[in-house]
């Protein structure tokens, strides 16, 4: 009772002072209970698999959809990604706020995430990484297609996402739930979109496809510059209907073969 009132009290003293921006501070928001133990081993092997294949290196973050509620998700607390172990995830709301951080610091492009998941039922993981390979495919007209059925979840492109568009001159971090909300947008209902002179961010329904995507559009890069690189300007992708009938017959399996490979290496089994 008495920690109602006071909280009470607090809300119709903070709205005279501007109650959102004290409220995020004071009020963390509640934990949707202990996340799945397998998901929570999973999330830590991403972290480590997704280094140990260069996707990504000291930066560079993937994230979780909570199993038990929709409107949280899991991620690391701000550290390179091949040293993350079960100890450094942190739960999250889906405005970036964490549920305990316990002073730690925090990836400043969390929002990302938060953001994709509040757009996207169909999300369960995020990866955002700065692989060198993409990078030519957000700064030219070039645009990134399909090369082989490895990458069938291309599809017919990949939206680029240029923040200078919305926001102006920027540190061109995503660092904010308004940026967020413009990549997420930018994203619509495809599975990546490249971020003009920054990186890509890849989403899928389980932390194996995230991962596979991610691996996949790196090494697709690769080959379609090599492709690009022989001349002739002949380059044959697949069609949109060959990538569409990838993605309808399972799309590589679900990564169900390699991950189980990945994740042993990761964790050094
Ligand atoms: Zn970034």
């Amino acid at each position: 009772m008495t920690k109602t009132i006071s909280r009470r009290s607090f809300l119709a003293g903070s709205v005279v002072f501007g109650a959102h921006a004290v409220l995020g501070a004071q009020q963390p928001p509640a934990s949707a209970g202990v996340a799945d133990p397998a998901l929570i081993q999973d999330l830590v092997a991403a972290y480590r698999i997704l280094a140990q294949q260069g996707v990504v290196d000291g930066y560079g973050h993937v994230s979780a959809r909570h199993n038990r509620a929709a409107n949280r998700f899991i991620m690391a607390r701000s550290l390179a990604p091949e040293l993350v172990t079960a100890a450094d995830l942190i739960e999250f709301d889906l405005d970036g706020n964490a549920v305990d951080a316990k002073g730690r610091s925090l990836y400043s492009e969390r929002f990302i995430h938060a953001e994709i998941y509040r757009a996207r039922a169909d999300v369960r993981a995020v990866v955002h990484n700065h692989a060198p390979s993409v990078i030519p495919f957000g700064v030219t007209n070039v645009a990134l297609r399909p090369m082989y059925h490895m990458a069938g979840f291309i599809g017919t492109g990949v939206p680029v996402f240029d923040i200078r568009k919305s926001f102006g001159m920027t540190d061109m971090l995503v660092s904010d739930s308004a940026k967020g909300r413009a990549l997420a947008q930018a994203l619509g209902d495809k599975t990546c979109v490249l971020m003009r002179g920054h990186g890509v961010t890849v989403v899928g329904p389980t932390i194996p496809y995230v991962v596979g995507r991610s691996i996949y559009l790196d090494l697709n890069a690769r080959i379609q510059a090599q492709a690009m690189g022989l001349g002739g300007g002949n380059v044959t992708y697949l069609d949109p209907q060959e990538a569409q009938k990838v993605l309808d017959s399972g799309e590589n399996r679900g990564y169900e073969r390699p991950w189980e490979l990945w994740k042993a290496k990761a964790m050094g089994k």
